[in-house]
């Protein structure tokens, strides 16, 4: 099948060239070519006028929680938490008990509706349902497939739940690693929650189920808060990033989460390693942890994730941008937070997936989204950046590997009333079981 996009205004981030007013986007298995002038001749299948609409590649959330989609509006928790350990302890520690079956299934299809509807097409997902555990990954990549996009899954790993909800979580990892490790659009990864969360014996123990697989690859949150590097330290490590190390877990398809309160030394391990960092902005922000250092992101060349707060990367991207404004002195040096979404993480998603992902380039995947953006003021190469985060908000149209999955503004082949009053009902039997479980 071969599909034509014609009238495009092709914003293509760091590549060449970045802007094209009005272009012409050949698709077959992928992107066949973009073309800048003339009309083409060529014969296809389908050729498909976007009028002058404004086409951006398909997005990546290099770091996601699709597992708390459902705590939007959520009661607050009634011991008013007032540090990161009882943020974790008070909310997603309940929340992530209290998920069964049909509430983690209504969380994984309410949360990719979010990201497809803001043109995210990959995303990289660090699951936790810690009573629901066997086939939960399963299902993330069953209900990923459902809205035809990229997905990468991981179980989150943690001692808080005793020994044997550990060990089901290991097997989740390597069952869902050993059956999806070849597939195109999935891409396992090992999930640990956080070092302060797992023993020596547990980390151990983690290494030497790795030492006969192949091709793997971590997916942790690191020194996301003080309390992390201090637990580190009180084990007798350097710091976190030594404390992975030291029990060989971190290499080139691993990803750092957050990377606050990293020790000198640390970006040196990474990189020895060949391990990625993301950062996650709104997150920080949200539970006060402080900021990721603008060398350290720079330096690691970081990717951009949501940390489960939101599906819209571009929203991401702008928030991120003025948070780290407003700490900030006039004259300041700060981050480009454009380049960590559409250069950074199009590296980690291509090298993660073992594909191109995340440009409108000669041999990329077909994920694409189409905006109907009418810019007040002129739109060119020199200025795409601030209109990408500062004017455009959803596409009309998103296309992932080819096929269109949202077309004028419509869900194709599924029923978008359906997910979100399922989500809605899911959303209050798990809050009510959140009760329970908080007593
Ligand atoms: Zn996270």
């Amino acid at each position: 099948m071969k599909t034509l996009l014609t009238n495009c205004r092709i914003v293509n981030p760091f590549s060449s060239p970045e802007f094209i007013e009005n272009g012409y986007i050949l698709i077959e298995n992928g992107i066949v070519e973009v073309i800048k002038e003339g009309i083409p001749n060529f014969t296809v299948d389908e050729k498909i006028d976007l009028n002058g609409k404004t086409v951006l590649p398909g997005m990546i959330n290099a770091h996601a929680h699709l597992y708390s989609t459902l705590a939007m509006g959520m009661p607050f928790p009634k011991g008013n938490p007032t540090n990161f350990t009882e943020i974790l302890e008070q909310v997603w520690w309940i929340l992530d008990r209290a998920l069964d079956r049909e509430s983690t299934k209504a969380s994984f299809e309410a949360g990719l509706l979010d990201h497809l509807r803001h043109g995210v097409t990959t995303v990289i997902d660090h699951h936790s349902s810690q009573n629901y555990i066997d086939g939960s990954l399963n299902l993330l990549a069953e209900t990923a497939k459902q809205f035809g996009m990229n997905i990468s899954g991981a179980f989150e790993m943690t001692d808080r739940n005793g020994k044997q909800t550990f060990q089901n979580s290991l097997d989740e990892n390597i069952t869902f690693h050993r059956e999806f490790i070849e597939y195109k659009s999935v891409r396992p990864l090992i999930g640990l929650h956080a070092s302060f969360t797992l023993s020596d014996e547990s980390l151990k123990s983690i290494s030497d189920r790795l030492k006969s697989e192949r091709d793997w690859g971590i997916h942790i949150h690191t020194a996301e808060d003080k309390a992390d590097r201090t637990d580190s330290k009180s084990r007798g490590y350097n710091s976190v990033i030594h404390r992975l190390d030291s029990f060989d877990l971190l290499n080139e398809n691993s990803l750092v989460i957050h990377g606050v309160h990293f020790e000198p030394g640390d970006v040196d391990i990474l990189k020895r390693t060949g391990a990625m960092l993301v950062h996650n902005p709104s997150s920080n922000a949200n539970n006060r942890v402080g900021m990721t250092p603008t060398a350290l992101i720079e330096e690691m060349q970081a990717g951009l994730g949501t940390d489960g707060m939101q599906g819209n990367m571009l929203e991401e991207a702008k928030i991120g941008t003025l948070i780290r404004s407003s700490h900030l002195v006039g004259g300041e040096p700060s981050v480009n937070y454009a380049e960590m979404l559409f250069k950074h993480n199009a590296d980690i998603a291509t090298k993660l997936f073992g594909r191109k992902i995340g440009k409108l380039d000669q041999g990329y995947a077909a994920d694409l989204a189409v905006f109907d953006y009418n810019p007040r003021t002129e739109f060119n190469a020199d200025n795409w950046i601030g209109h990408a985060l500062f004017g455009m908000e959803a596409p009309i149209d998103v296309m992932t590997n080819g096929i269109f999955r949202v077309r004028n503004n419509s869900l194709i082949d599924l029923d978008e009333k359906s997910i979100l009053t399922n989500a809605n009902k899911q959303a209050n039997i798990l809050w009510n079981n959140m009760e329970e479980t908080d007593g």
